[in-house]
């Protein structure tokens, strides 16, 4: 059974235990060095808050 590791807490479990979630964060342009809002798709444990906390934790 192939493991997913949360991207918040760093739990390895099942698949069928995680969910998607994404993320939106401030992040800046390489070449014209503007800031913008990115967004990501990562690995959460379904069952707790990790979503919720990564969100919070990449809000400046
Ligand atoms: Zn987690």
């Amino acid at each position: 059974m192939e493991k997913i590791k949360c991207a918040y807490c760093g739990q390895e479990r099942p698949q069928e235990e995680m969910k998607q979630g994404e993320i939106m964060f401030r992040d800046r342009n390489r070449i014209t060095g503007k800031a913008f809002v990115n967004s990501k798709t990562n690995w959460y444990c379904a069952d707790k808050g990790c979503h919720g906390y990564d969100q919070m934790a990449h809000e400046g």
